[in-house]
């Protein structure tokens, strides 16, 4: 599903990712953990082509696909998602329009139906349900006043409207508490398929104590390091970053 090799990126004239190589395949959960500043955040915003990302070497092949030759929105077409980030919050305006919009937007590009808002309602129902969230957080306003907890179901339920075939969860571990926590995993949990990937990046083991990952990787310096099953994460846990730093790095 995805191939990404020798890849190379740059924010801001320095250079970030430093030849990152990762597989995934459908249905996998792959878990990138990693310290701070090591490029995780930089990964997850290269392969959704946030702007002033500059890929300066490598490839990423996504179902056969250049993906670094699409524009942001093909690329959501195509089933990569990363969380919808509202820049502003928008006071008086809904949050599922937003969403609604996006939906239809990818749905067009891909030469589908778009939802008339009787429709989109309908799927918003069976989400909400299979996802355990309440209703409520539909007629909030654009990012108004949402709490770290809330911007994240938030994205649970966004992944869940939006069918993606690579969900990207960057978390922000920090500000979740374990309900909170628990809900993301549950969401996370309840979209696991056969057909549909994941990329959980994450600073810290416990968010996988929830989502059991089938790899688990650690970013360095813009590489991955190391790779291995769940027992890396626990051992990442106990011994922290500093002994993978020290090996040399590993094509993963
Ligand atoms: P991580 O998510 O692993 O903590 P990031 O990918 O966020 O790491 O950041 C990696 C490095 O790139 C850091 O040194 C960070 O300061 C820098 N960086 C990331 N995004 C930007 C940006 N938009 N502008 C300037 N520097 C950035
Ligand atoms: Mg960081
Ligand atoms: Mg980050």
């Amino acid at each position: 599903m995805l191939k990404i090799e020798n890849l190379h990126a740059r924010v801001e004239g320095k250079d970030i990712l430093k030849g990152l190589n990762l597989t995934v395949n459908p249905g996998e959960v792959h878990a990138i953990m990693g310290p701070n500043g090591a490029g995780k955040s930089t990964l997850g915003n290269v392969l959704s082509g946030r702007d002033g990302y500059e890929v300066t070497e490598g490839s990423v092949i996504f179902e056969g696909r250049d993906l670094l030759a699409l524009e942001p929105e093909e690329r959501a077409a195509a089933g990569v998602f990363l969380a919808l980030q509202y820049p502003v919050e928008i006071p008086g305006v809904n949050n599922t329009y937003f969403l609604r919009a996006a939906l239809n937007a990818q749905r067009k590009a891909r030469g589908e139906a778009e939802l008339d808002s009787m429709q989109f309602l309908k799927l918003v129902r069976e989400k909400l349900k299979v996802m355990q969230i309440s209703d409520e957080l539909l007629h909030r306003a654009v990012n108004e006043g949402f709490s770290g907890g809330e911007k994240k179901r938030n994205e649970i339920f966004q992944m869940a409207v939006l069918e993606p075939k690579l969900a990207i969860l960057d978390e922000t571990d920090s500000g979740l508490d374990i309900d909170a926590l628990k809900q993301v995993a549950q969401g996370v949990n309840a979209q696991r398929s056969p057909e549909r990937a994941f990329l959980m990046i994450t600073h810290y083991q416990r968010l996988l104590d929830y989502i059991e990952p089938d790899f688990v990787h650690v970013l360095a310096d813009g590489r991955i390091v190391e790779s291995g099953d769940k027992s890396l994460a626990l051992k990442l846990e106990q011994q922290g970053y500093a002994w993978v730093k020290e090996e040399p790095a590993v094509a993963g």
